[in-house]
């Protein structure tokens, strides 16, 4: 098993071979999962804390579940109810923490780099579960375990990801790790919603889903993030749906066994159809929610085997 790191970051940092090993156990799990044997309880005696500056529903039942199912103490922390609200700074918030004695801390927060942050003067394992428009690894893990699963591999793939690019975390992590599996990637969506500097990447960039989709084995679609907007970057979401939103039409563009993922919240109607949504032949959105616990369990897992190797003693980083 290859699995050299001490946080799960970040897809950018993961070699290739940590990324497979990763996959390989979390195929285990699923399976376990699915056949309602109880795995060994890997994180017993651990304590895990979830911490969620954003709000958050499937990831964050998706992590509390994983670390119960492998026998943590599982602790979730509300922003709503933390000093958070009552301005203490961000790292005040992990000293406090760190004093506790997690072993695992799951993190989201709002600003692009806070986890990194935060995972620097702290000394147990931290998770990112999404940072502004950075990183959301373990989504981008459990998209390539459930295309591996559909799909039989996880390279030569053509992938489209479609929509609201600029703002979301979701698509830069998935971009880094389908390239580092040597994928071809598409980004499609309208200029206003696409990065500037998009086609240094390593990925081929259109404005038009007819010619994006067109030969795709994997349509990923995202949400349009509007509360990262700050203004009109879309005329309307009718508008938007027209020429962006995937129905039948568009589909039918992309290979006639491509799968459809969406990771959620969905907004039916305006980035997707909701017939489409729901159409078990095509749509693999309900299997990319049951392949994030056992992603989540896999990753939980490593990252508490390297930390028992190391056994250093405890010390706050400041
Ligand atoms: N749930 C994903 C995220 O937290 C995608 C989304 O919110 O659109 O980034």
């Amino acid at each position: 098993m290859i699995f050299g790191q001490d946080h799960l970051l970040g897809i950018e940092p993961l070699h290739p071979d940590e990324i497979r090993s990763l996959l390989d156990l979390a195929d285990r799990y699923a399976e376990q999962n699915r056949s309602g044997q109880r795995p060994d309880p890997v994180l017993a005696g651990l304590t895990q804390i979830n911490m969620f500056f954003e709000n958050s529903t499937r990831t964050q039942a998706s992590f509390e579940l994983a670390g119960k199912r492998l026998g943590a103490d599982v602790m979730n922390m509300g922003v709503a109810t933390s000093s958070v609200k009552k301005g203490e700074t961000l790292i005040d918030t992990a000293l406090t923490l760190n004093a506790m004695r997690p072993d695992l801390l799951v993190v989201r927060h709002g600003s692009s780099g806070a986890v990194n942050l935060l995972a620097s003067k702290v000394n147990c394992a931290v998770l990112n579960a999404g940072d502004g428009r950075h990183e959301h690894p373990t989504q981008a893990l459990l998209d390539a375990l459930t295309i591996r699963r559909a799909k039989g591999r996880l390279h030569r793939l053509t992938v489209a990801i479609c929509g609201d690019i600029a703002h979301s975390r979701v698509a830069r992590s998935n971009i880094h790790l389908l390239g580092k599996m040597e994928n071809r990637v598409r980004l499609i969506g309208p200029p206003t919603l696409l990065p500037p500097g998009a086609v240094d990447w390593g990925v081929e960039v259109f404005d038009d889903m007819a010619e994006g989709l067109a030969g795709a084995d994997v349509v990923m679609m995202l949400r349009l993030q509007k509360e990262r907007m700050d203004g009109g970057f879309i005329p309307s979401e009718r508008e938007y749906f027209h020429r962006f939103g995937l129905d039948a039409e568009k589909l039918a563009k992309a290979r006639d066994d491509a799968i459809v993922m969406h990771p959620g919240p969905m907004n039916r109607g305006v980035e997707i159809d909701g017939t489409i949504a729901d159409d078990i032949n095509r749509s693999v959105i309900q299997e990319q929610v049951e392949m994030g616990v056992a992603v989540r369990m896999a990753a939980m897992d490593l990252l508490a085997r390297n930390l028992k190797a190391r056994n250093t003693p405890r010390r706050v980083m400041v």
